[in-house]
């Protein structure tokens, strides 16, 4: 059985400003107190190099890459760059990059490649559409998801996996915990069947509307590693509730 740390991560998508970067020393202070978790923010490009001086005990984060290093690719950014820009980490597949950019599980898969060989903690999102669930084919795409997009692992960089039901982002709806539970099960299934060992060291995080109130139930599933938050992880108040309901758990 496998010791995973508790890992908990906020994407601002297209949000905060140089002012919001003052929520950081607040969010960095409880991420030291919480020793057994780590705790990653990832704000939009243009505020990493400003909030990497800041951070502390924590990680900063993009929210995508480019899956080529360099080239005449206007208005994306490479792994490399945001390594250089002192990123630890990237979000890639994120639902809202699949839906707006027609980002398919090949190009998802590239980019996580590229994350993982420029050394960058690489988390990978899936998730299903509320029309799956109903359909009951949840699990069936999710699974789908995780086979054409995750590739194979590598050592320099750790690998991540972020299930975010598309239904509960940004929407205040939430998996339950038994929701949770069948899922991140399924998923662990699939990456030990594919990863052997390795697959039993992957974290898999539960986004979607996760809070203050929701995020302990959620983390006392088995395999929910942590959380990936949106709207929470823009300020510290409703930030730093959940980095320690993940210490509790
Ligand atoms: C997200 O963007 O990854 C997310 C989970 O958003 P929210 O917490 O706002 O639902």
């Amino acid at each position: 059985m496998h010791v995973r740390r508790k890992l908990v991560a906020g994407n601002w998508k297209m949000n905060g400003s140089r002012a919001a970067l003052a929520e950081l020393a607040a969010i960095a202070a409880a991420a030291r107190e919480a020793s057994g978790v780590d705790v990653a923010i990832c704000p939009p490009f243009t505020l990493i190099p400003l909030a990497v001086p800041r951070a502390g005990g924590l990680s900063i984060g993009g929210q995508d890459c480019h899956a080529e290093a360099s080239g005449a690719h206007t208005g994306d950014v490479s792994a490399q760059l945001l390594a250089e820009a002192g990123a630890r980490l990237v979000i890639v597949g994120h639902s809202e990059r699949r839906a707006d950019h027609g980002e398919t599980d090949g190009a998802v898969r590239a980019k996580a490649e590229a994350a993982l060989a420029a050394g960058l903690q690489t988390i990978l999102c899936v998730g299903e559409v509320e029309e799956e669930r109903i359909a009951g084919g949840h699990v069936e795409k999710v699974l789908f998801q995780l086979e054409h997009s995750v590739p194979e692992l590598r050592r320099e960089a750790e690998l991540v996996i972020a299930y975010e039901p598309v239904w509960a982002i940004g929407t205040g709806r939430t998996a339950t915990p038994d929701d949770a539970a069948e899922m991140h099960a399924a998923i662990r299934r699939a990456l030990t069947e594919r990863f052997g060992d390795a697959g039993a060291r992957v974290r898999i995080l539960y986004g979607g509307s996760c809070n203050a109130k929701n995020a302990e139930a959620l983390f006392a599933v088995p395999d929910v590693d942590g959380g990936l938050a949106g709207g929470a992880s823009l300020t510290a108040d409703a930030f730093i509730p959940i980095i320690q309901a993940a210490a509790r758990s």
